[in-house]
């Protein structure tokens, strides 16, 4: 994807305040950040575990999604699926809700999805980072295939946040 800088970040969030956006945690390292090989930036806020954000670029426009990771009830079965790579990575996946844009996450609504709990899909998919043994399905799909189909979850994940 593009290389965004923090401007960029904070000017691209659809489901929260403007005020929000400008206090939210952004990654220092954004320079130093794999560009090439992320279908999105996604990252946890360190200082607030239960927080999580992203951004992706859509039709050359960046989209960034502020996601609340309520914390399990119980832990989640060893061996969920990210909803949006469809791996299993051994870190796990972790539930992220999205406050709705607009007057409708003002009333309340929210969607949710299943991430892989680092957000680090697009790693796992081009195999830069170990998912763990068993993580990934043996698919005859070509990798740039895989791809598609992870910004196609991702780009259908942004859609239900704005619609
Ligand atoms: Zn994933």
């Amino acid at each position: 994807m593009t290389p965004l800088t923090e401007q960029d970040i904070r000017a691209a969030f659809v489901n929260c305040s403007k005020g929000e956006a400008k206090r939210l945690t952004v990654p220092r390292d954004l320079a130093d950040r794999p560009w090439d090989d992320l279908d999105y930036l996604g990252w946890r806020d360190p200082r607030a575990p239960d927080r999580a954000y992203l951004v992706a670029v859509l039709d050359d426009r960046p989209a960034a999604l502020a996601l609340r990771c309520p914390t399990p009830t119980a832990r989640q079965p060893r061996r969920s699926m990210c909803a949006i790579c469809l791996t299993a990575p051994g870190g796990g996946v972790s539930l992220m809700v999205a406050r709705k844009a607009g007057k409708a996450g003002q009333q309340g609504n929210s969607v949710g999805t299943y991430f892989c709990s680092d957000l680090a899909c697009s790693l796992y998919l081009r195999g830069k980072k170990d998912a763990g043994a068993g993580a990934r399905l043996h698919e005859s799909l070509s990798l740039e295939e895989k791809i598609q189909r992870t910004v196609a979850n991702l780009v259908g994940f942004i859609a239900s946040v704005t619609a």
